[in-house]
C-alpha cells in the first residue's frame, strides 16, 4: 500500500478546547486562530523498508474547510509557526467588594464576582442557570430574560451565601465594577 505523505489515515473528534494559530505570511498582523475540530493520523515519512511513520495534527476549520497543517501548507506556502494552544481560559476570579451606603469599609461584605462567557451550570440535571433577574421580572410582570447568565456572584448574607447568575444587562450596578475589572 503506497499512500502519499501528508495523507489523513483517520480522525478523532476533538473538544472544544483546542485552537490552531498560525501565521498567514504577513508579520504585520496577528495570527490567525482557527478552532481545532479533530485530531488526524497523518502519514509522516515512508521508510526505505516500505513501511510509514504517521504523526497526530489537528485538523482545524478554517475559511469553511478542514485542514491539516501540512494540507495548508501546500495550498499557501506563506502560512508558517503552527502553535496548538487551549482556548481562552475563562478570565480569573475579579472581587468586588460591597459597602452599604453610610457603612464604613471595614464592614464591606465581601462579594465574589465571576464570569463565564457560556453560563453556569450548578446541577447538570437543571442545565445552565438562568438569569436571576427572572425572579423580579416575574414579580414585575416582565417577560423572562433568556440571554446567557455569564455573571456569577456569590455574597455572603446574614444566613449564609446568597449566589445570583445575571446575563450582561441585569448584573447589579453594585457589581459593576467586576466589569471594569475584567476589561
Ligand atoms: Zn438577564
Amino acid at each position: 500500500m503506497n499512500i502519499a505523505t501528508g495523507s489523513i489515515l483517520n480522525m478523532a473528534p476533538a473538544g472544544h478546547d483546542w485552537v490552531v494559530a498560525f501565521d498567514e505570511g504577513d508579520e504585520t498582523l496577528p495570527a490567525t486562530v482557527c478552532p481545532v475540530v479533530g485530531w488526524a493520523t497523518v502519514i509522516e515519512a515512508h521508510l526505505n523498508d516500505g513501511t510509514a511513520t504517521t504523526c497526530v495534527q489537528p485538523a482545524f476549520l478554517y475559511v469553511d474547510m478542514v485542514w491539516t497543517p501540512n494540507e495548508l501548507r501546500e495550498h499557501n506556502p506563506a502560512v508558517s509557526g503552527f502553535e496548538i494552544r487551549a482556548r481562552e481560559i475563562t478570565p480569573p476570579v475579579t472581587k468586588v467588594e460591597i459597602v452599604e451606603p453610610g457603612g464604613q469599609e471595614d464592614d464591606a461584605t465581601e462579594a465574589r464576582v465571576f464570569h463565564r462567557a457560556t453560563g453556569w451550570t450548578i446541577n447538570p440535571e437543571h442545565g445552565v442557570e438562568t438569569c436571576t433577574s427572572n425572579f423580579y421580572r416575574q414579580q414585575d410582570g416582565r417577560p423572562a430574560c433568556t440571554d446567557t447568565a455569564v455573571w456569577k456572584v456569590v455574597q455572603e448574607c446574614g444566613y449564609g451565601l446568597s449566589i445570583g447568575f445575571y446575563c450582561g444587562d441585569d448584573l447589579p450596578a453594585e457589581y459593576s465594577g467586576a466589569r471594569e475589572l475584567r476589561a
